[in-house]
């Protein structure tokens, strides 16, 4: 017999899902709906078997996008009603949630109180769980929390050089998000190289449209990059990561702009795009290879700023076993790792250019036997991490 668990990563105007036989592991079911929330029609793609299936109407809310999903499940398999439990990826726990946490409706006030911290993902969340709950009442729902690995970063790492009382009634402290992406890489690595994870120091290199990296000690996270919002840290696609934080004000003041205003600048319209007009580090390559110099300095701005912060991580671990690079960027930019292991011949890290260079879906080494760092690559699976999140948390 299956186990089929749903999953729902609900975005603001997006729904990712998939059907896992936690039993297996195997995929039963995957799709996407796109535009919620969109005056104009919008699109579900449904995957079961290799066959692809499509529909397109309006989705004025969460609520009518999940009855699309489902009616679409009802429609060509599996059925839903079989799913044991529902996975939420719920991006903002705050300090309240430091782990998978079954939800009910005592949880679910206590994220609308947290929408605070993460107005533009946490809304679209709480209104997945409850569209979700109303059609599967009778299962179990839990939230799998993108902060929940970090709750256990030292004091120093996470505590802002603020007023102690604001940070107190306000909640402001690092809290590092990717945590499902960056325990599950982690617990990867240990395994490639088979180690104990207790025995290894180790920096994950999560790149995709966000980005973040982590140290980890012994598999305890002790340092990320990103803080109270997923703006902090890294380049991103169109995220700023680190500037400075008078930069705020100085914007606001001289573009006449509210804060709302500066924040969607730097959320939505800095990072790559903003210094290279692309996001996609597929068309930054292109951009470079043309010999664009604004793409070549942003190239430059991103691994400088990764450089900077593995050299920080190597620092604070005390010495370093493993790097792992995952997601899109992580897994498929070999101009991007190579880049970044170049500047690590100090350390001891060597790369093998042509494992590097050679294109694969399979986790895998790609430093040299007399590397004195491990470099990996591990491809990242949020969505089977979850799974077992889910199954651990409801005992079944
Ligand atoms: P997210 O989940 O944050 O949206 P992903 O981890 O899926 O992001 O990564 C998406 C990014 O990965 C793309 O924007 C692109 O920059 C990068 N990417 C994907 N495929 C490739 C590739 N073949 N070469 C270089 N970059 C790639």
């Amino acid at each position: 017999m299956p186990k089929p668990i749903l999953l729902l990563n609900c975005g603001s105007s997006s729904i990712k899902y998939q059907m896992i036989d936690a039993d297996t592991e195997g995929v039963m079911a995957v799709g996407l709906v796109q535009k919620v929330g969109d005056p104009t029609p919008g699109t579900i793609d449904h995957e079961v078997d290799g066959e692809e299936f499509h529909d397109s109407t309006y989705f004025p809310s969460h609520t009518e996008a999940i009855a699309a999903v489902v009616k679409m499940f009802n429609t060509h398999g599996p059925d839903i009603t079989e799913a044991v439990a529902v996975g939420h990826r719920t991006v903002h726990g705050g300090t309240e949630f430091n782990s998978t946490t079954i939800i009910d409706r005592a949880v679910i006030n206590k994220l609308v109180e947290l929408s605070g911290l993460a107005p533009l993902h946490n809304p679209p969340g709480i209104a997945g769980i409850r569209a979700a709950r109303e059609i599967l009442p009778h299962v179990p729902h839990v939230a799998v929390f993108d902060t929940a690995f970090f709750a256990e970063l030292p004091a120093a790492a996470y505590t802002y050089a603020i007023d102690t009382e604001l940070a107190k009634k306000y909640q402001i402290r690092r809290y590092g998000f990717h945590g499902t992406s960056h325990q599950y890489v982690s617990g990867q690595a240990a395994q490639f190289l088979g180690k104990d994870i207790s025995e290894l120091k180790q920096i994950v290199c999560h790149l995709g449209n966000g980005a973040s990296l982590s140290a980890i000690d012994g598999g305890h996270p002790i340092e990320t990059t990103m803080g109270l919002t997923p703006l902090q840290g890294l380049v991103m696609g169109t995220r700023c990561g680190d500037v400075d934080p008078g930069l705020h004000a100085y914007l606001g003041r001289e573009m006449g702009l509210d804060v709302a205003e500066v924040d969607t600048i730097l959320n939505k319209r800095s990072g790559m795009l903003g210094l290279c007009g692309k996001t996609d580090m597929r068309d930054v390559e292109a951009q470079m290879l043309a010999g664009d110099e604004a793409t070549q300095l942003a190239a430059e701005v991103y691994i400088h700023r990764l450089v900077g912060y593995i050299g920080n991580y190597i620092a604070h671990l005390g010495g370093i076993d493993c790097i792992t690079f995952t997601a899109g960027i992580g897994e498929n930019a070999a101009w991007v790792r190579k880049m970044v292991v170049e500047k690590l011949g100090y350390f001891g890290a060597v790369l093998d250019e042509e494992v590097n260079a050679t294109r694969s879906k399979q986790p895998r080494r790609i430093s040299t036997p007399d590397s004195q760092v491990e470099v990996l690559v591990i491809p990242t699976n949020e969505e089977l991490a979850m799974v077992r999140e889910t199954i651990r948390t409801i005992g079944a």
